[in-house]
């Protein structure tokens, strides 16, 4: 483990939290790390998401806890008015208290976990709202929400204090994670990271008696449209170099109004028969447990995030 991170806000004086490796410090008004993310609580909406995967989400919603900034900047998110790093439209810098606060509004209503959306640039600032929530007496249920963009020592700094990871595997191909998402070596870091929680966490999806999940993993997949053979990569990795007892979640909401580049078939929705492909291939690999969105599902999610409550 890289000795020289520490769990402090202190390290943000020269952040090597994601893969990106700036060494910024964010305590200048400008940082010039990639995320441009300071020091601060910044968030786009603290609010109830039902529209995770059923154990997740649960009964009542998952309390989320969308940060803004991102260290991917994928040019199809659908997040876009918050994790655009150069001037998300709504952002709110809170206090730790305040936004365990938050939290607790929230919980009250009913939510039994709480997630953190792209957290990997807000990791000492995830520690300390789940430690002051925990000092609060909330033993919630804590879930990593993740583009997998993460190091294995951030991981490391998280176990403690994540119950269940829910990293979304993107891309199999370098080449297309350069054009969407401005990076490069996404495969080999997202694995490695995936690598790190499946260590932490196992295959099994450990579930309370009414089906919340208490603990575990479970590995998501965007499909996207004429870039079948990526999602199909994705999958044989995972068969491959992880394992088929694991949970996947296929995702197909893929939304093509939010993307702003011309790019290849991205101005379209995904096709019946590109996603039956894909989820052949869940089967013909031998994956027995995991989650298949509905097609129709593209609808329902088209956030807000002016709004109070961005996915109503
Ligand atoms: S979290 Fe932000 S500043 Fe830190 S290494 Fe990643 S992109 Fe750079």
């Amino acid at each position: 483990m890289n000795t020289s991170i520490k769990t402090g806000i202190d390290c943000l004086t020269e952040c090597h939290f994601c893969p990106h490796e700036c060494s910024a410090n964010r305590y200048l008004d400008s940082s010039t790390g990639f995320c441009r993310a300071g020091t601060s609580y910044a968030v786009g909406s603290v609010c109830l998401h039902r529209g995770e995967e059923p154990p997740i989400s649960g009964e009542y919603g998952i309390c989320n806890v969308f940060y803004t900034h991102c260290n991917l900047q994928c040019v199809y998110c659908q997040n876009y008015q918050i994790s655009n790093n150069n001037s998300p439209t709504v952002e709110e810098k809170l206090s730790v208290d305040e936004l365990s606060e938050r939290i607790i509004q929230e919980l009250l209503k009913g939510a039994k976990a709480v997630g953190f959306v792209s957290a990997s640039h807000m990791i000492p600032q995830t520690i300390a709202v789940i430690e002051n929530l925990r000092s609060k007496g909330y033993s919630s249920v804590f879930v990593y929400n993740t583009n997998a963009y993460d190091t294995v020592d951030s991981l490391r700094i998280l176990e403690p204090y994540i119950d269940v990871y829910l990293p979304d595997f993107k891309y199999s191909d370098d080449e297309l994670a350069f054009d969407l998402s401005g990076i490069r070596h996404y495969k080999t870091t997202a694995l490695n990271a995936i690598r790190e929680m499946y260590r932490q966490k196992g295959s099994v999806l450990h579930c309370d008696d009414d089906g919340h999940a208490l603990n575990g993993i479970i590995i998501r997949h965007l499909v996207l449209p004429g870039e079948i053979e990526n999602s199909l990569g994705v999958l044989r990795t995972i068969a491959d170099e992880i394992s088929t007892s694991v949970h996947l979640s296929l995702m197909s909401q893929y939304n093509p109004d939010y993307c702003r580049i011309d790019y290849h078939q991205m101005n379209r929705p995904i096709s019946e028969e590109e996603y039956e492909q894909v989820t052949d291939a869940f089967n013909d690999l031998g994956f027995r447990k995991g989650f298949i969105q509905e097609l129709s599902s593209l609808a329902d999610f088209n956030p807000d995030f002016t709004e109070n409550q961005p996915f109503d």
